[in-house]
């Protein structure tokens, strides 16, 4: 798809190692927006860095873990160095790791609450300054999360990862308050099943195999045709807010 409005918008998109932060930034850069790479894995966003820029494109590999303070200041240091003020983050940087509640798996509790939700924090805490100023200076700047239709389901084994899509989805709405007023676009999406590496950190078999046979019976949604939903929504006239959009396989009752 083309989404000229794209053109000249400076981009943080975090998880861009793969799924649908890699199809985001794919597209954003497609549109001529420059795109900062934010993920732990270095190789895989200094390969996509080179690919994207040999296309045409104008795209920055920044390795960074999201639960790390020290690395999240040095990596919008980097992004502010080579780009300048970012008018267009993507908090999509997530972790889904299921198990019973009983099993009290606090590392993965630990991990998915510093990934999903204070990672994304730490995101809005480096760049909202960049957004404001953005908005101030007439242009569009816009905030994105991807959250989950798991913000509004419930699930069994998936209480945590649901936890803290819905604590997102919330966060999001309360930022549209603070920030709407001044111009800054809040937008919330929120997909269902969707074929990425999600899946692939999960370390109970019998839940990979019922997560397996889910994505068999409905056919998953591509992490592109969420990143074409972004773009949608980022590329619409500044006064215009898809503020919180589900996207679920047709098949996802
Ligand atoms: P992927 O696993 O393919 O992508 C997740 C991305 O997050 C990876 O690029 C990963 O890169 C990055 N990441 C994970 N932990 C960290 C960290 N600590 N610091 C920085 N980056 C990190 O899955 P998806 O594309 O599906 O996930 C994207 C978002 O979509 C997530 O928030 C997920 O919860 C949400 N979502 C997914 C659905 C699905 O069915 N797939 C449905 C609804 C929502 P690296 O490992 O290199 O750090």
């Amino acid at each position: 798809m083309s989404y000229p409005t794209l053109s000249g918008r400076t981009a943080v998109v975090t998880g861009a190692a793969s799924g649908m932060g890699e199809a985001t930034a794919r597209l954003l850069a497609a549109n001529g927006a420059r795109v900062a790479l934010l993920a732990r894995r270095k190789d895989r966003l200094a390969e996509l860095a080179e690919e994207l820029t040999a296309a045409g494109g104008v795209a920055l590999a920044v390795p960074v873990d999201v639960t790390d303070q020290a690395a999240v200041d040095a990596a919008a240091a980097a992004v502010h160095q080579a780009f300048g003020p970012a008018d267009l983050v993507v908090n999509n940087a997530g972790v889904m790791l299921p198990n019973p509640v009983t099993d009290g798996r606090l590392d993965e509790w630990t991990r998915m609450i510093d990934t999903n939700l204070t990672g994304a924090l730490r995101i809005v805490r480096a760049f909202t300054a960049d957004l404001l100023e953005a908005a101030a200076a007439g242009r569009t700047a816009d905030l994105v999360s991807i959250s989950s239709i798991g913000a509004h389901l419930t699930f069994p084994n998936y209480a945590v990862y649901s936890a803290t899509k819905a604590a997102l989805t919330h966060l999001s709405a309360s930022l549209r308050t603070e920030l709407g007023p001044r111009d800054v676009r809040v937008t919330t999406v929120e997909p269902g099943l969707t074929d990425t590496e999600l899946g692939d950190h999960l370390d109970n078999p019998a839940l990979t195999e019922q997560l397996q046979t889910m994505v068999e019976a409905i056919g998953p949604l591509a992490a592109e045709d969420v990143a074409d939903l972004v773009a949608y929504a980022t590329s619409r006239p500044r006064h215009v807010n898809l503020r919180q959009l589900i996207v679920l396989p047709t098949r996802q009752a």
